[in-house]
């Protein structure tokens, strides 16, 4: 999010859902929301939801809310929603077959361009309309694309990664149990899923929530 400096980590991750909430009232002629409205849609407490917004000059109106057009056009300014960012998928096994299928439609600026496999069964054919190409081809292939997401097994992922940073890869998400070493430049998000759910299974049992 280049010039966009000013606005602290914790708020541009909120962005996306923001985003999305407001497309969808948009998309269903809503010209404005009310800060409590947003709360409940997107779990963020409504004082934390003011100090975001006011970053971004929309101080909302007592008894009037928040512009939804004026905010829309902020975001889209901000996620680059108008520019495409291209993906390449590794590993097209259960997990990354699920996403190609999903393709992330919902979120309108990152699109699955490629995705590749080492299995030549699973070559040559199209998978949610993203053609599947040989892990061989990676470095020929890879020209626009500036993510990847890795969902091959831990063992490779390293060497999988060393090739997307050579081929200039500036961001990978993880789906691998593999904590992988990239050069400072480069980021990465980890998404362990069976961390996560064994993460949600201990805090069910240790720290129930009250009604
Ligand atoms: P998942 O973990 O997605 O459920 P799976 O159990 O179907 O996957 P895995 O063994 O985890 O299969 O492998 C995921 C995919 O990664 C498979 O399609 C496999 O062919 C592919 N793969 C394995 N090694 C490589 C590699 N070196 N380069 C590219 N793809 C690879």
């Amino acid at each position: 999010m280049a010039g966009q400096s000013k606005i602290p980590q914790a708020t541009a991750k909120r962005l996306p859902l923001y985003y999305r909430f407001l497309n969808n009232l948009h998309l269903k002629g809503k010209t404005r929301v009310s800060s409590k409205e947003l709360s409940d849609a997107v779990k963020v407490d409504s004082a934390t939801i003011r100090r975001d917004f006011s970053y971004f000059g929309a101080l909302g109106k007592k008894g009037y809310g928040y512009n939804v057009e004026y905010l829309l056009g902020f975001f889209r300014k901000t996620l680059d929603q108008d520019e495409t960012t291209s993906v390449a998928l590794i590993g097209v096994g259960n997990l990354g077959t699920a996403f190609l299928h999903y393709n992330f439609t919902k979120n309108n600026n990152t699109k699955i361009e490629m995705a590749f496999d080492a299995d030549p069964n699973k070559i040559g054919d199209e998978i949610g309309g993203v053609p599947v190409y040989h892990i061989d081809e990676l470095e020929e292939r890879l020209n626009d694309v500036q993510a990847a997401i890795l969902t091959v097994p831990g063992s490779v992922a390293q060497s999988i990664t060393e090739r997307l940073v050579d081929s200039g890869i500036t961001g990978i998400l993880n789906f691998t149990p593999a904590r992988i070493s990239v050069p400072d430049q480069i980021r990465v998000h980890h998404i362990d899923l069976s961390v996560e759910l064994q993460s949600l299974v201990y805090f069910m049992k240790h720290y129930p929530l009250e009604d």
